[in-house]
């Protein structure tokens, strides 16, 4: 399959790139690493009319940290977490996640921003970022606007992105010193999106946990923080002995459908494995 016809764009500044969106906000599309893009347009499932390629625009390509958040900006490829981009326990999960997301040449042009902005309910970067409670720096004309990930995902391949405005960044919480975290994915083939999939990112203090973060995907059209299992781990030993109960109570949760792939009692099955897995991950 080609494409439908377009009119393609590479600007050489992010303020030519926000100008060309405040143009055409409604008949253009960007181009990051393009590996949903691009296959979706030789399907004609997307019919941009104008492709803008930030792809030159290099002053997006960092990863930075401040003195609480980890910095993404919009052109780092999902390869540049092969390794932990910090000594930071965030650093190794992001690392242990990446290798789950598609296979090494697509992970070397697909982008953490580009997987934010395209909002599959299977994406592994938007389970983290939903888990974290990642903050979204999108740029426009109009300026520049924070935007929580709670308010961010709003369905499948939905955002609270306008058309006019570029996710210019992802700002994760660092994760310093007391924070202990896991991950576990179940998909078909190495490679595959997931069937199920559970982040937990536990901070310990004298043995107990005092903040927790736990979430799953792969279930429902959107990533879903467990906020009432959050709570009840919160004040608990920290110790394996209540991953159980809380991976029970994840399966009553979720609300998974069935498809080609998985029923819903399997894939709610899948969520109490992968659960059970993070959290005794984060616990050992
Ligand atoms: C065979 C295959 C297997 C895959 N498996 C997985 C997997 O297991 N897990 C997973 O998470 N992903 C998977 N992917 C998708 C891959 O991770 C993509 O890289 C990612 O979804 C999109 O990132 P991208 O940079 O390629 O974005 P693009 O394809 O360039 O863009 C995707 C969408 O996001 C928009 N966009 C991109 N960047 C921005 C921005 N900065 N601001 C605003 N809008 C933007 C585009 O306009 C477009 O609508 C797979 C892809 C393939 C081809």
């Amino acid at each position: 399959m080609k494409p439908a016809a377009f009119d393609y764009f590479k600007p050489a500044s992010v303020s030519d790139a926000l100008a060309l969106l405040a143009e055409h906000p409604d008949s253009c599309k960007i181009l990051a690493g393009g590996q949903s893009l691009v296959p979706a347009m030789n399907f004609r499932l997307a019919r941009p009319d104008i492709l803008i390629d930030i792809n030159d625009l290099s002053e997006l390509d960092y990863i930075r940290t401040s003195s609480d958040r980890l910095h993404i900006g919009a052109l780092t490829r999902h390869a540049a977490f092969h390794r932990p981009v910090i000594a930071a326990p965030l650093g190794r999960l992001l690392s242990k996640v990446v290798r789950h997301i598609a296979h090494y040449p697509i992970r070397q042009r697909g982008t953490f921003a580009g997987s934010v902005a395209h909002a599959d309910p299977a994406s592994e970067w938007c389970l983290v970022a939903t888990t974290l409670g990642a903050e979204m720096v999108a740029h426009s004309v109009r300026g520049e606007r924070l935007i929580e990930a709670s308010a961010f995902f709003q369905g499948t391949f939905t955002t609270a992105l306008a058309a006019d405005e570029l996710l210019a960044e992802v700002r994760l919480p660092l994760l310093s010193e007391g924070w202990r975290t896991g991950f576990y994915e179940f998909s078909r083939r190495a490679g595959d999106f997931a069937l199920g999939m559970a982040v937990a990112a536990l901070k310990v203090q004298a043995g107990t946990i005092c903040v927790a973060h736990l979430g799953v995907g792969g279930v429902g059209d959107r990533a879903i923080r467990l906020v009432a299992l959050e709570r009840q781990l919160v004040g608990q030993s920290a110790s394996i002995a209540i991953v159980d109960e809380i991976a029970r109570a994840a399966r009553a949760l979720v609300e998974p459908d069935g498809d080609i792939h998985a029923s819903p009692e399997y894939r709610r099955d899948l969520i109490a494995t992968s659960v059970k897995r993070a959290l005794t991950e984060a616990l050992t």
